[in-house]
């Protein structure tokens, strides 16, 4: 016989949804989505700053399951990934599984199951499917006087779309992804932008063009077509991406370096700009940049890449070390995001009151980046040092939903009542993950959001073909079945 278990999903974001279409697809109904905003969309409702959009194709950037023949271009907007995800929700009849405004505060594992306390009252579950994100909170950076600005501040994450930018002086602090993005889009709106560059960044020059009707149509008409252009996606990516930076010594992250060393001295005519713009450590070593028309941007009249130090921000502007004053209508804080959050704040005890809080004292880890000794029927998607920032997500979680179903499974079928990572199993993998992360090129000489606080990146540190094959199905003898 088997047992239906009741689930909790923590978050509809791209992998909540992901969890609650395929939970629906096995024939399980006893589960409930808890998202605390009114909206689902996880990252892709949260970051709505100008210019955004995924730097990995949007055909690539799709559930297998549910593939998008109107994608807008190579590289869709966000706002146009936000409405698929809507869109995906709908059509596979999800959306009212989703229990909005309500946050999940505590969960403890007692007797067997999840007791789990939420601001709209408590619930029960076997299973717990933790689809919290990655990259949610922001990092705000600590700079003397920055409450002291007279005008807009937020964080890029924070958009405020109140705020009017036509031809008002703009200041980014910072030059990641998110910032860069912003100074494309903005820099002929606003009147002036300054750009505030702590470090230099490697730019991998992409082209982002729309896909026009007649290959819209054909995509529509065509499902084979699509999924071959998928499957073509994910193999560039997979070779020349996520197998090159696991390997700093590959020839396919040679290219990629000087991919990016032609781009700029292509691209950036004025010398001193040029070396103002030239990073000092390898490309990819930070999270690689990739953007069509970054350096155009920054080369406009009305752009101003600032290279001092900040010293304070003050009423009018950003003073730098140097004692120059630049002053701003608006700041945009461009500074990342807290990595090492998770599930957390929630939370979240294990057998015998353990608290994750105290298991992740030092640093988040998992085995496998899902399963956390202790912690039974806790899974997590994207959770720590899994393979962010080189692939799509989105396949990245499908294949470890799929993981933890035959997890699941074990509980279904009377094998089992808890199944959790072993101590053994868990220490073993983050010993080999640690030692594996030497010969990747993030390990190669930079500050970057990858780093945990021994300077070992936070992330999986094999090829995608090895995450695929451990995916393919759990090695019992790493779990404690109870
Ligand atoms: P980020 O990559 O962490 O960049 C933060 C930036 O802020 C860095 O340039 C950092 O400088 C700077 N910074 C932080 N504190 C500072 C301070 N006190 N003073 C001056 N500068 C400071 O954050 P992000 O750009 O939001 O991107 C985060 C990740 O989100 C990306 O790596 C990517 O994985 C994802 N993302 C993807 C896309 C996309 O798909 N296109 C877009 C946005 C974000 P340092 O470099 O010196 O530390």
């Amino acid at each position: 016989m088997r047992r239906d278990p009741r689930f909790v999903i923590v978050g509809a974001g791209m992998a909540g949804i992901l969890s609650a279409v395929k939970l629906k697809e096995a024939g399980l109904s006893d589960f409930v989505v808890y998202e605390k905003a009114d909206r689902l969309g996880g990252t892709w409702r949260e970051n709505t700053y100008p210019g955004i959009a995924c730097d990995v194709p949007s055909h690539l950037y799709s559930y297998s399951f549910a593939p998008n023949s109107d994608w807008s271009h190579v590289f869709s907007p966000g706002a146009e990934i936000l409405s698929y995800l809507e869109d995906v929700a709908r059509r596979f009849d999800v959306q009212r599984l989703v229990r909005y405004g309500t946050e999940v505060e505590r969960m403890q594992f007692q007797d067997g199951r999840w007791h789990i306390d939420t601001t709209s009252g408590p619930d029960v579950a076997d299973v717990v499917i933790a689809a919290t994100g990655v990259l949610h909170h922001p990092s705000y950076p600590d700079i003397e006087g920055i409450d002291s600005f007279d005008g807009p501040i937020f964080h890029s994450a924070r958009w405020d779309h109140d705020v009017a930018l036509e031809g008002r002086r703009i200041g980014v602090v910072g030059t990641g992804s998110s910032a860069i993005q912003i100074t494309s889009a903005l820099v002929d709106t606003v009147g002036e932008l300054y750009l505030f560059q702590r470090t230099a960044q490697w730019i991998f020059p992409v082209a982002n063009p729309a896909i026009d009707e007649a290959d819209r149509a054909r995509f529509g008409s065509d499902p084979t077509a699509m999924s071959e252009l998928r499957e073509h996606l994910g193999q560039l990516f997979e070779e020349n991406l996520a197998n090159a930076v696991v390997d700093a010594d590959s020839p396919q992250i040679h290219r990629l370096e000087e991919m990016c060393s032609l781009n700029l001295e292509e691209s950036v005519g004025d010398p001193e700009l040029r070396e103002r713009l030239r990073p000092d450590y390898r490309a990819a070593c930070k999270r690689l940049i990739a953007s069509p028309d970054f350096y155009q941007a920054i080369q406009r009249p009305n752009a101003h890449l600032v290279t001092d130090d900040i010293d304070r921000i003050e009423p009018e502007g950003i003073r730098m070390q140097s004692g120059c004053l630049h002053e701003l209508d608006v700041v945009v804080l461009a500074t990342g995001f807290r990595v090492d959050r998770f599930m957390r704040p929630i939370e979240v005890l294990g057998r015998n009151g353990v608290s994750l809080d105290e298991v992740w004292a030092e640093r988040p880890s998992a085995y496998l980046a899902i399963s956390v000794p202790e912690f039974p029927n806790l899974f997590m998607l994207n959770g720590p040092n899994g393979p962010v920032g080189n692939f799509s997500l989105i396949d990245v979680a499908e294949m470890q939903f799929g993981y933890v179903m035959q997890l699941v499974d074990l509980v279904r079928d009377g094998r089992c009542g808890e199944v959790s990572a072993s101590r053994e199993a868990a220490e073993r993998f983050e010993a080999d993950r640690v030692e594996a992360a030497k010969k990747t090129i993030w390990m190669t000489g930079c500050r970057s959001w990858y780093l945990d606080d021994r300077g070992v990146p936070a992330a999986w540190p094999w090829t995608f073909g090895r995450f695929r094959e451990e995916m393919a199905g759990p090695n019992l003898a790493d779990y404690e079945l109870v």
